[in-house]
């Protein structure tokens, strides 16, 4: 597809997204939730409100015409990547228990397969923005100070110089809200394709869906190495932390409502967990080759975000801004429906007490 196909195939994705939403949810609501474009020449997203929390919702989803052929653009030289194989030796010796694809489809479906790949990763984009309206976690961050202007609550880029110099509080709070925009874009998308393929097709969607959730969060990480954190700083959670925070939600979520029995399709969790961790390494590998980059930046790769240095520390912060914010959504939020909604596991919250020792 050229760059004008690739924006008109954007624009239906949109178009549907918003139209849906308008004739259930936001009819509901008295309210309206619109896309608008932006010809800004940089990957950028954004969700702003144009309301009161105590009004209909007017909500906007603004993003750049650039992030859709940035994305499509991505996606197809991945295609090729997989395709070649430049990396199987590493991926033989890496998923040595596990038979990785070595194509993501035909050749005579290729097209086919890019497009969905790109639909599931705008997709991803549009729910996480949802999520920051549908929350407002707008006026949370209003309410403590997380940024100047009370409209803009997501850019989808890396931090701008306002935002690191944000309190550690304030930037927790802005830590914690990405996360439950990703957790509520990851719960929508993985409903969405359940309820929309079945079979040999589902289970090649869960693969795109992963890897194109994996190329917008490398994306934005680049190659560099990771930084240890131990306070939240600036206005989003370390790419490569919220890739490690979102995968292991396709397998819980899968696993535990046995979604995938009852669309035709036998992976298990194993399977999930493998998928999930070839799609990370997959783009991982093929982000530093499309930026030429030589050698391997330091831990640079999926890992379990509690290994990190500094993690434990980090973690219990994001935790304790949790349980102090969500009361706070609680009596925002337009809509109510816990499954959607930020939650950390007991035994997650058992681990960080037990390295911390309390
Ligand atoms: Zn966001």
């Amino acid at each position: 597809m050229n760059d004008a196909e690739i924006i008109d195939k954007a624009s239906d994705v949109f178009l549907k997204f918003t139209a849906e939403l308008n004739d259930g949810l936001y009819k509901e609501l008295n309210g309206r939730l619109s896309i608008r474009w932006s010809d800004k020449r940089c990957f950028y997203a954004c969700a702003s409100v144009g309301s009161k929390v105590e009004e209909p919702p007017k909500h906007y989803i603004d993003l750049t015409q650039e992030t859709a052929v940035l994305l499509y653009r991505d996606i197809e030289d991945y295609y090729h990547y997989i395709k070649y194989g430049a990396d199987n030796e590493k991926f033989d010796i890496i998923f040595k228990d596990f038979d990785y694809p070595k194509a993501l489809s035909s050749e005579s479906a290729k097209e086919h397969r890019c497009k969905n790949m790109f639909i599931s990763g705008l997709t991803w984009i549009l729910f996480h923005e949802l999520g920051h309206l549908i929350q407002e976690h707008g006026h949370i961050r209003t309410l403590y100070n997380c940024s100047e202007s009370t409209e803009v609550v997501d850019c989808a880029t890396n931090d701008n110089e306002i935002s690191r110099e944000l309190s550690v509080k304030a930037a927790a709070v802005s830590h914690v809200t990405e996360m439950a925009a990703d957790f509520y874009a990851m719960i929508s998308c993985l409903r969405a394709l359940v309820r929309h393929f079945e079979g040999d097709e589902l289970e090649a969607e869960i693969k795109s869906f992963t890897s194109a959730l994996a190329l917008v969060l490398y994306r934005f990480h680049g190659v560099n190495s990771y930084v240890a954190t131990e306070v939240p700083e600036g206005s989003h959670p370390q790419p490569l932390i919220r890739l490690e925070q979102t995968m292991p939600l396709i397998h819980e979520v899968y696993s535990i409502f046995d979604l995938l029995e009852t669309n035709g399709i036998r992976l298990n969790r194993l399977d999930l967990i493998n998928i999930t961790s070839w799609s990370s390494f997959t783009v991982g590998f093929f982000w530093l080759r499309k930026n030429r980059q030589l050698g391997v930046p330091d831990d640079y790769f999926l890992s379990g975000s509690l290994q990190r240095p500094g993690m434990i520390n980090y973690h219990q912060i994001i935790l304790d801004i949790w349980g102090e914010i969500k009361p706070l959504i609680d009596k925002v939020k337009r809509v109510d429906d816990p499954f959607y909604e930020l939650q950390f596991s007991d035994q997650y919250r058992e681990i960080i007490s037990q390295v911390r020792g309390v």
